[in-house]
């Protein structure tokens, strides 16, 4: 536990000398952008007004002056990345470009991006309703909580929209209330992989430097980072969406993470249904494998059923009036949950074959790109197995200099009569455990490599 501590220390140093570091930067890049209001950016977005700032920047609502009639508010969200080498520029337009292709009636449109006078410009919808938390807030603040419908509804909205990204081998990484925005009362998730694009290498670093409080267990213990995380935070927005609180509440950072590591699993209140309860109890399981995945969890009898029910109400509404904006975006998602279940069942026989050979390429670099992750998860594994060996052969080394030493001086009980957890105080764990670290950073950063806690 020690050392579980040191480790959340360190990082949290780390995080908030990164966090100052960009705040720094911001200073200097929110200039750029709001200096000239008059003028175009990009030769093509006015400035309206500015929306807020968050972790990563300043985010403005602009009038898009290229874009069709009814269409004109987008969001700019300008990120302050400082001196962004040119290698990894291209990786962040890179990135960009796969989100932009991202299509889905949950998830925020990220419509383009650019680098503008060392800024990186993200353009995406505008969802006129705010982010979840600010709603939630305003529902604490007036006394009143959510109807279980309205609940549900927004949580199946959520896995479509989940199940959406990581089939396509996505992942969020920053599921929170604020990063969950309203538009004619859906749900859209946003602010999708822009934690992603900045991350770099130095992703625990910068997690660090947010709230703990969507973290999952394995994502604050850096063991890896997989969709069974973006579950475990999905579940924390759940159990907010009931209670108005969060799942993992506490007075300090570290009373939070000890909560999400090695507290109890809370429990929604006997006023929503047991069903529902169990299903988020299941997305906090501490381990990552034993978590539903999101398809697994629209499948269950009880969303089913809702599922079936929100489709009904749905296609009633668009037959009342297909013109509004907000019953197009509910008839979307009803296609795209029947197309859902339709695919479901033909997914293994076709989709290879449906596939153009441009995503057949694309395919089969996925799937080098795992075989490669799985060999550097192997390696790691390796690496840490022999630091670990020769971490205990030093250990044991050392152990022997000093009980020896004792023997001489104290009359102290043999070194095999101690209790294996004895600390050890002249041994400098440290450098022996940054080695360890080392290895995991020189191997990069891979999404899909678990590696094992370098200092549990
Ligand atoms: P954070 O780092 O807290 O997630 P952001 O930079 O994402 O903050 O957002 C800052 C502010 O801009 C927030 O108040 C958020 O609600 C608002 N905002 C961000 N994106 C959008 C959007 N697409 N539509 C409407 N408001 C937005
Ligand atoms: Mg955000």
């Amino acid at each position: 536990m020690f050392s579980f501590y040191k480790q959340i220390n360190s990082s949290l140093l780390l995080g908030a000398m990164l966090k100052f570091q960009e705040a720094a930067k911001c200073v200097r890049g929110s200039v750029t952008v709001s200096s000239c209001p008059e003028s175009l950016i990009a030769r093509r977005y006015v400035l309206l007004q500015k929306l807020g700032s968050g972790s990563f920047g300043t985010v403005y609502l602009v009038s898009d002056k290229k874009a069709k009639q009814g269409e004109e508010l987008k969001v700019l969200k300008e990120i302050c990345v400082g001196e962004l080498n040119p290698n990894e520029t291209v990786q962040a337009s890179l990135e960009a470009q796969l989100l932009s292709k991202l299509d889905h009636p949950t998830i925020v449109k990220f419509h383009a991006s650019f680098v503008e006078q060392d800024n990186f410009c993200i353009i995406t919808e505008y969802c006129e309703g705010r982010d979840l938390d600010c709603k939630i807030q305003e529902y604490k603040e007036a006394g009143k909580t959510f109807p279980e419908t309205q609940v549900t509804e927004w949580f199946i909205q959520l896995l479509l929209g989940v199940d959406y990204m990581h089939e396509r081998r996505i992942l969020h990484r920053d599921l929170k209330s604020k990063n969950i925005f309203l538009k004619n009362n859906l749900l859209k998730i946003g602010d999708f992989g822009v934690s992603r694009l900045l991350v770099g290498s130095c992703d625990l670093a910068t997690t660090l430097a947010g709230t703990p409080h969507y973290m999952s267990p394995e994502a604050l213990k850096h063991q890896g980072y997989d969709t069974k995380s973006d579950i475990w935070s999905l579940a924390c927005i759940l159990y907010e969406m009931c209670c108005l609180n969060h799942a993992f509440a506490g007075s300090s950072f570290l009373s939070v993470v000890l909560k999400i590591v090695e507290g109890s699993t809370p429990s929604l209140p006997a006023t929503y249904p047991r069903e529902l309860n169990a299903i988020m109890e299941s997305m906090l399981n501490k381990s990552p494998s034993l978590r539903p995945s999101a398809i697994e969890i629209l499948k269950l009898p009880y969303i089913d059923a809702q599922l079936q029910h929100l489709m009904c109400r749905y296609s009633e509404i668009t037959l009342e009036d297909k013109n509004l904006n907000c019953q197009k975006e509910a008839a979307y998602i009803i296609n795209a949950v029947q197309r859902k279940l339709h695919l479901q069942t033909l997914r293994a026989l076709s989709e290879v074959q449906k596939m153009t050979p441009r995503e057949r390429m694309r395919l089969r670099k996925v799937q080098a790109a795992d075989e490669e992750a799985g060999k550097l998860k192997k390696l790691a594994e390796e690496k840490y197995e022999e630091n670990n060996k020769r971490m205990q052969e030093l250990r044991r080394g050392n152990f022997q200099q000093l009980t020896a030493g004792a023997l001489h001086e104290f009359d102290a009980p043999a070194a095999e009569d101690l209790p294996a957890s004895q600390p050890i105080p002249s041994l400098d764990l440290g450098t022996r455990e940054s080695s360890v670290e080392d290895t995991i950073a020189d191997l990069g950063d891979h999404d899909t490599a678990t590696f094992k806690p370098s200092l549990m």
